[in-house]
């Protein structure tokens, strides 16, 4: 809502200053209203801003790829690293321009419709840097790339995964999609096709973030799924917290029961890796290891 004469002047000024309203209506959670004022330009400002740098990154190939191995936690080999995309900052451009993470941008490029074009990007580059690593003779297991929920929801995905496999040459059993449980759930009975054909492709599929959705556990007998995630956030009081350590004993316990493997999230102290070395975890991955570094 915005209001003549305090809100503006005429009718240009008036719908500009509703529409910032309105978006801060959305921010909140929708079904709500909202009285314009004038900190909602600032919101509406930044915002667009965002969306209109990014929209420019993907236009001029301003993103790259970081990796973070995952550990072998009984042999302290790399069998697996996870890619996770970052913005470039142009040569040339303004140096105070604050640096954002996919974290992010991320969810402003799903609203947007722009995720499909990044996830492609990602894709291919992942393949590509895949393909190049094992014909040096380096291996690294898998590589591990993060689909977005809105991507799978848009269709299509199985189709570009196969083309860019195709194209790189990268050998199907050296990629690993990570999806979220509630990516999954929300993403319906299309959503059992796509794993069905990931599947049928040779690609892996970890869930990722295990424990923080709202989700039935029904979908891990129905779906073929390799692997677990646990969320940073259940190894992050470890061993500490008596609860999370029955939590994540309990989750270990059940992926195994269902013949799948688990990775640790966010392991940043040796107590929490020998408390999950204990528990028989499979794969670890956190700053204790490595950072997301450059290929
Ligand atoms: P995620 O998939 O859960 O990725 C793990 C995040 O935790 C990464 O943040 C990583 O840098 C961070 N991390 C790893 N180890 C530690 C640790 O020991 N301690 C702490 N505090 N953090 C740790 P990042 O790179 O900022 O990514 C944030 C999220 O953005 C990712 O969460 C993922 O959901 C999304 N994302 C990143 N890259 C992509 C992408 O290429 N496509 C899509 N769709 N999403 C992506
Ligand atoms: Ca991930
Ligand atoms: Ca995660």
């Amino acid at each position: 809502i915005s209001l003549y004469p305090q809100d503006g002047q005429d009718a240009s000024e008036l719908i500009r200053n509703a529409d910032a309203a309105m978006y801060e209506s959305k921010r909140r959670g929708r079904n709500s209203l909202n009285f314009y004022t004038e900190a909602f330009t600032a919101v509406a400002t930044n915002r667009l801003q965002m969306e209109t740098r990014l929209r420019r990154a993907v236009e001029h190939d301003e993103f790259t790829l970081h990796y973070q191995p995952m550990v072998n936690l009984a042999t302290g080999q790399i069998v697996a690293l996870e890619a996770l995309v970052r913005l470039k900052t142009p040569a040339g451009s303004d140096a105070t321009l604050p640096s954002i993470g996919p974290g992010e941008f991320i969810p402003v490029m799903e609203e947007t419709g722009m995720i499909v074009a990044l996830g492609e990007w990602v894709l291919h580059e992942a393949c590509r840097q895949g393909k190049a690593w094992l014909d040096a003779g380096l291996h690294f297991g898998r590589i591990a790339v993060n689909l977005s929920p809105s991507e799978v929801r848009r269709g299509g995905v199985i189709e570009r995964l196969s083309r860019i496999l195709r194209d790189t040459g990268l050998p199907p059993e050296h990629l690993e999609i990570e999806i979220t449980e509630s990516g999954l759930m929300e993403s319906g009975t299309s959503a059992e096709q796509f794993l069905l054909m990931l599947y049928q492709l040779g690609v892996s599929l970890s869930i990722d973030d295990f424990g923080t959705g709202y989700s039935s556990l029904a979908y891990l007998k129905r779906f073929p799924v390799h692997q677990l995630k646990i969320d940073r956030s259940f190894i992050q009081d470890t061993p500490g917290n008596v609860s999370d350590c029955q939590l994540v004993s309990t989750m270990i316990s059940m992926a195994h029961g269902l013949h799948m493997a688990v990775v640790a999230e966010g392991v940043e102290l040796t107590e929490q890796a020998d408390f999950l070395a204990e528990l028989g975890c499979d794969m670890v991955q956190g700053y204790l290891y490595s950072r997301s570094v450059p290929a």
